[in-house]
């Protein structure tokens, strides 16, 4: 399958006519999922601020009765095997491309991502790719002594129930990482979205579910009361989280009562070393999007750049220059790649964040202030130049489009620096000598380490962080056994 790498993506692809309004579709797919007129809660157009519709408020009551309907599906869902699991996860997939239109419209105003660009379409159509490659993944059972005396194999079995619990920065795409694999191993799954985008995630499920059998895919929605009471549940057999890493402490310890197993994919500050022997001019363009994909709401986006002091004027300059060209706005607009921050939370953390290290001295060469005749959530794309550890914008995770750059001479510095912090996400290394940049890159404290380029992410290729980002892999065969019980047969 082609990689749905978003450095790949063009920014440039075309828009279809008449985005600006509201259609029938649209109105449709919400109609499927929000609450009925006068209940729930309203949930705004993050770049207008208007109301898109109102999200169902789930009590404890109906997430308890949501578990024991996944838990009372799951053996025939076990029982119809692999090969009926891939065929059904295969036509989700189908069902997804026929309604992604509307699926993107609706995710690109309650995230706020644009249609264009590595953004809302290109996140759909990800959710089908992984159902599809995920589908297509096999996880044979593995011969580990074969002696003559002893026969022992180890097999993979369903888990059981999975809760899913997913933010709101990619909150489809993060969805299906999640489910695809638990339903592809017999496991039943109850998913709860970020109580910012609920009902992207709510239309996708339901979507996926025209082709699933009853209660094997169930989506809830609620906020961290009720993702404390889903993952906490003592029916629950493993927790899917996607978050901060305070959330993923919150769910370690309440796995000490029902003993979930846990895949933790949580916060980031990557680090990105640029070498002394590169050519700003060419990697201007994935340095930026390294960085900037869905306006720097990325788990593993790029978010602090070391940059040795050979090239470090001509890197700032170039990366400024390209930046400056990208165009934000509302994401149903026509040529927009660049979108709002997605909640006033996540906002005034970048604002605070910029503020901070230009009263610290760092020098602004692009943005640094909100782009108030945008709407209320937009910040400018924003480029700090000679900042230095220990500032707030480098140590800290911004989660939005600004970009610390920090000066180096010596790699053992930055090799240090990029160490530093007690998570470790992803990482980069940019060189025109790949040994030089392997080299750097194996001492690295990062789930991944790419090499000229940040971020991208394939369904066949594991994915997970080490130290505060959490534990467990998500993609690919490894991904397939972190949601089975492992079983030996010996004899
Ligand atoms: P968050 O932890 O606040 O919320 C994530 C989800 O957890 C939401 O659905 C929320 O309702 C739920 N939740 C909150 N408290 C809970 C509790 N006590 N028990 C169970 N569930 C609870 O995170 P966020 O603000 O939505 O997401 C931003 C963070 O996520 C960033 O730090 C980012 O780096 C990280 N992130 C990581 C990855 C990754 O793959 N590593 C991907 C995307 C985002």
């Amino acid at each position: 399958m082609s990689d749905p790498t978003p450095a790949l993506a063009d920014p440039e692809v075309e828009a279809s006519t008449d985005v600006a309004s509201t259609n029938a579709d649209d109105i449709a797919l919400l109609a499927r999922v929000q609450a009925p007129e006068g209940e729930g809660r309203e949930i705004p157009d993050a770049a207008t601020r208007d109301v898109i519709g109102r999200a169902p408020v789930h009590t404890v009551a109906d997430i308890d009765a949501a578990v024991a309907r996944a838990r009372a599906a799951q053996p025939a869902w076990d029982a119809v095997g692999h090969e009926e699991r891939s065929r059904l996860l295969m036509a989700a997939a189908d069902r997804i491309e026929a309604n992604a239109e509307a699926l993107a419209r609706l995710l690109s105003r309650e995230q706020g991502k644009p249609l264009d660009g590595p953004n809302a379409r290109f996140e759909v159509g990800a959710c089908a790719a992984w159902l599809r490659a995920t589908a297509a993944t096999e996880l044979k059972p593995e011969v580990v002594v074969a002696d003559g005396q002893v026969h022992a194999e180890l097999h993979y079995r369903a888990l059981g129930v999975v809760a899913a619990v997913g933010p709101w920065n990619w909150p489809m795409m993060i969805t299906v990482w999640q489910v695809a694999p638990a339903l592809r191993m017999g496991n039943t799954v109850v998913a709860k979205p970020s109580e910012y985008t609920p009902l992207s995630v709510l239309a996708l499920v339901d979507v996926i579910n025209e082709v699933l059998p009853a209660d094997v895919l169930i989506a809830v929605s609620g906020d961290r009361d009720a993702g404390a009471r889903l993952t906490a549940h003592p029916d629950v057999d493993k927790v899917m989280f996607t978050g901060s890493t305070a959330t993923g402490r919150k769910i370690i310890e309440s796995s000490a009562g029902n003993l979930a197993r846990l895949t933790l994919e949580l916060g980031g500050n990557d680090a990105g070393i640029v070498l002394p022997d590169v050519d700003p001019a060419a990697i201007a363009e994935g340095l930026f999007w390294g960085a900037f994909i869905n306006t720097g709401q990325t788990c593993a986006a790029l978010k602090r750049l070391y940059v040795h002091d050979d090239v470090y004027d001509a890197v700032v300059e170039a990366l400024a220059g390209y930046a400056a060209h990208v165009p934000m706005g509302r994401g149903l607009d026509e040529g927009t790649v660049l979108g709002p921050l997605q909640n006033k939370q996540q906002f005034d953390i970048v604002d605070r964040l910029v503020e901070d290290a230009k009263a610290s001295g760092g020098r602004v060469v692009l943005g640094g202030e909100p782009a108030t005749d945008l709407g209320e959530l937009f910040y400018r794309t924003t480029i700090v130049a000679d900042v230095s550890d220990g500032v707030a914008l480098v140590d800290e995770e911004q989660f939005g489009p600004a970009l610390p750059v920090i000066r180096y001479s010596d790699v053992e510095e930055a090799i240090a620096s990029a160490n530093g912090l007690d998570v470790g996400l992803g990482a980069s290394v940019w060189s025109s000598d790949r040994d030089a940049a392997r080299r750097v890159a194996a001492r690295l404290q990062a789930g991944t380490v790419w090499i000229n380029s940040h971020g991208g992410v394939h369904p066949l290729i594991p994915f997970g962080g080490v130290k505060g980002s959490g534990y467990g892999l998500e993609f690919g065969v490894e991904g397939l056994k972190a949601l089975g019980v492992p079983q030996v047969i010996n004899g």
